[in-house]
């Protein structure tokens, strides 16, 4: 026989074997990092909780928390949501890549596992297909969806085929591929320097103090953020009213507005998904859409992408 003919059926044999190793460890260790990801934060702020019940805390680590919580919700929002997944305005590679930190140091996931999840959901969304709905059924097993799987069960085990195919777009961007290859060290980041730039902001020195401000303005942040993003994949496919016909069962929940920079406006969201705006009327709540009109005035944003009048009516259900 050949020798290259020889190479061929080897080749044939080994690659695929080969593969699918690769794709079973790259599984075992996707679950492994996404299981981390989830109980670190859930243990530390059962620890900060104790410790602020029997040592008290000091009122400046709570505004600290709250502050660079607004910075990671900012990243996961406007960043990891409304350009990367959605492409909803256009920005320059710097204000890009500070996005994409932002949002790492929310801890769930790279960019490119978070894009790609979130466009395969606007695809398949509340049907077969749909990563974390709680109306579609997950598996072979769930006929009706269910709230706990599309709320956390999803992230821990979705399985990683296919990943990616549908964020080519972002995959061509060689600063966005450092960004995602080295998402731990941003999460780390996120973890010490935080704590420490508002140590200094707030000249917080005393131990006790610092290491509250390492649980609150890292563990119970990200824990904080994770939980807000899955409550709208969740409960807003479940509760909720809705404004516009979309296709699927997306609701709005205006506390989680308040809570991820306008996000809970989710059903005109998923009727609008490229929209910069999410929200519904003038007076409704998007500081996420206030934040990119002010930055398009200084021109670190443009081109925001807003739905003409005729085709917000054209699908609102009360015509
Ligand atoms: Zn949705
Ligand atoms: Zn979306």
């Amino acid at each position: 026989m050949p020798g290259n003919l020889l190479l061929i059926i080897m080749k044939s044999r080994i690659l695929p074997n080969s593969r699918m190793l690769a794709l079973q460890l790259q599984e075992k260790k996707k679950k492994r990092l996404a299981g981390l990801t989830v109980t670190i934060p859930l243990l530390f702020i059962l620890v900060a909780i104790y410790r602020w019940l029997v040592l008290g805390l000091n009122p400046m680590v709570l505004v600290a928390f709250g502050i660079s919580y607004l910075f990671t919700a900012l990243g996961l929002e406007l960043g990891y949501h409304r350009y990367f997944s959605h492409k909803a305005f256009k920005t320059s590679k710097f204000m890009d890549g500070l996005l994409a930190i932002l949002g790492s140091t929310g801890a769930q996931g790279p960019v490119f596992f978070w894009a790609t999840f979130h466009r395969k959901h606007h695809v398949h969304a509340d049907v077969v297909g749909d990563p974390h709905s709680p109306v579609a059924p997950h598996s072979e097993d769930d006929e009706h969806g269910d709230l706990l799987h599309a709320h956390i069960g999803w992230f821990l085990h979705t399985p990683l085929q296919n990943f990616g195919s549908n964020i080519k777009d972002l995959r061509k961007l060689s600063h966005l591929k450092f960004i995602n290859k080295h998402y731990l060290i941003w999460v780390v980041l996120g973890l010490v320097l935080l704590t420490l730039i508002i140590a200094l902001i707030f000249q917080i020195t005393e131990l006790k103090a610092l290491i509250d401000l390492l649980f609150w303005t890292g563990f119970v942040r990200i824990f904080a953020a994770q939980n807000v993003v899955w409550a709208i994949n969740s409960l807003c496919h479940k509760i909720g009213q809705r404004s516009f016909r979309s296709g699927d069962n997306s609701r709005n929940l205006p506390l989680l507005s308040l809570l991820m920079w306008g996000a809970g406006w989710h059903n005109k969201h998923h009727a609008f998904p490229v929209s910069a705006s999410m929200k519904l009327k003038w007076y409704q709540f998007d500081p996420g859409l206030w934040l990119l009109r002010l930055m398009s005035l200084t021109g670190l944003v443009w081109d925001l992408r807003i739905p003409e009048k005729t085709q917000i009516a054209s699908k609102s259900i009360k015509k």
